[in-house]
């Protein structure tokens, strides 16, 4: 499948051994033995990162991530480091320096992006969790697309120390699983204020992973994602009779309109290709990364190292970055889109005020083949009901909800107010008895 580029052999056996020591003391963390793989922009001390970029080739991590320090003192053993498309920028794992991943329940199928290593891995059962990091969809897309479970907390739940950053009033990092619990859990155990990030929130972390099924809730659903013109019929089918059922079982389903989707992916992309272009500078060849052994002089080694070290899609964001912030540009791109970004998490709170959540698919489709989608834009709309939580900072998650007529898993993706991760996964909850209940009633009929 392509999905690990390192199994790191040494250290996890050593950890285990460490683990097994403790459990025989019978003072194991909460995580003990969970086998744990850690998308490519996620740091690990002493152990080799790349964002699956050429730039980064041989470069090893001086720190861990708190994400990381947090599950490794709870005992989680980290086995490897995954796949992922270059610098977490695309849909698919198809900009990976290092190959397209393999969906692992069709080969011939991508498996989402960019975190498509880290979905392909669980969903495999090459380990029990891992990491991703989710910036306009990365985590619940390939949840999506590989039949796993994707959540990204609340933006400023985690600490972003230790994760490279893409888009840095985005990105936020979240765990994929094969269980609704052990995504609960992971975020609980990861969450919380971190001096190293100073967007990281100081609130509280509530018990996210005891779970209980919730009654009576008001849920928004937005017309304008049901009846959007890219939508798969099965999708359709799948969130109306999921709607369905929530009426049955009591809950309150507000059919919303919102009238800005098209705007959310040029929104989304103005800004964080912005954000991007700041952030790669660093790679210079001086500070980070690949140096050109061709090059002569300060200028020649900037532009040679960032020309041989970047791959297509990293170089055409950067360029679209400095663009809209470039002067005589920058008010009519940059703060337009600001702009615009206000009015959708003002949308947003308003909507959530009179519901508790709010309800859409998570992809458009089930996952599409490799190499099917050449041009950038189409790849860009993949991200049309994901990048909304991003742009407003809202906690959401992906739940496999079904499957299509070619048998292919997609997901439904619920948003929830912010800091409320417990009430979105007591609700996902719900929604999983409901489909259990569902399949329950069709075997007994049949
Ligand atoms: N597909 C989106 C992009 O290419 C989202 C990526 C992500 O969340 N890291 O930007």
């Amino acid at each position: 499948m392509n999905a690990f580029l390192e199994v790191f052999e040494t250290s996890a056996l050593e950890q285990a051994k460490q683990i097994d020591q403790k459990r025989a003391g019978g003072k194991a963390g909460r995580l003990a033995g969970m086998v744990i793989g850690l998308k490519d922009n996620i740091c690990f001390k002493d152990h080799k990162v790349s964002a699956s970029s050429k730039i980064l080739e041989g470069f090893t991590s001086l720190y861990s991530a708190t994400a990381v320090e947090r599950l490794l003192a709870e005992d989680a053993i980290i086995i490897g480091r995954l796949n992922c498309d270059e610098f977490a920028m695309g849909s698919s794992n198809e900009n990976s320096a290092y190959g397209p991943v393999k969906n692992p329940l069709n080969k011939d199928l991508v498996p989402g992006g960019s975190s498509g290593g880290s979905a392909a891995a669980v969903a495999s059962g090459m380990c029990t969790a891992a990491l991703g990091s989710d910036t306009g969809g990365s985590i619940r897309q390939p949840a999506s697309f590989t039949g796993t479970f994707g959540s990204k907390p609340t933006y400023g739940r985690i600490s972003r120390y230790g994760l490279i950053a893409y888009a840095s009033s985005f990105d936020q990092i979240g765990p994929f699983t094969n269980s609704l619990e052990d995504n609960a859990l992971l975020i609980e155990i990861m969450a919380g204020k971190d001096d190293m990030d100073s967007t990281s929130s100081s609130k509280s972390v509530d018990d996210y992973s005891s779970l209980a099924s919730t009654e009576k809730k008001t849920i928004a659903v937005i017309e304008d994602c049901l009846n959007h013109i890219g939508i798969a019929v099965d999708v359709k089918a799948k969130m109306n009779e999921t709607i369905q059922a929530l009426k049955d079982a009591g809950h309150t389903i507000q059919m919303v309109s919102f009238p800005y989707l098209d705007y959310m992916v040029p929104t989304y992309y103005v800004l964080t290709t912005a954000e991007a272009s700041s952030n790669l500078s660093r790679f210079d060849g001086v500070h980070y990364g690949h140096r050109s052994s061709e090059a002569q002089g300060v200028e020649q080694t900037y532009k040679k190292s960032r020309s041989e070290g970047f791959g297509p899609e990293v170089q055409r964001r950067i360029m679209a970055g400095t663009f809209v912030l470039s002067q005589g540009y920058y008010d009519a791109y940059y703060t337009k889109a600001q702009r615009v970004r206000a009015v959708l998490k003002n949308k947003t709170d308003e909507l959530l005020k009179s519901a508790d959540f709010i309800l859409m698919p998570t992809t458009p489709s089930s996952a599409f083949p490799i190499g099917n989608l050449s041009d950038p834009i189409q790849m860009y709309l993949q991200d049309i009901f994901t990048v909304h939580a991003n742009l407003t900072g809202n906690p959401a998650i992906s739940l496999p909800i079904g499957t299509d007529s070619k048998g292919l898993p997609f997901g439904v993706q619920i948003m929830a107010k912010n800091f409320e991760e417990k009430a979105m996964f007591n609700f996902s909850q719900s929604i999983l008895e409901l489909q259990a209940n569902s399949i329950h009633t069709l075997s007994k009929n049949n």
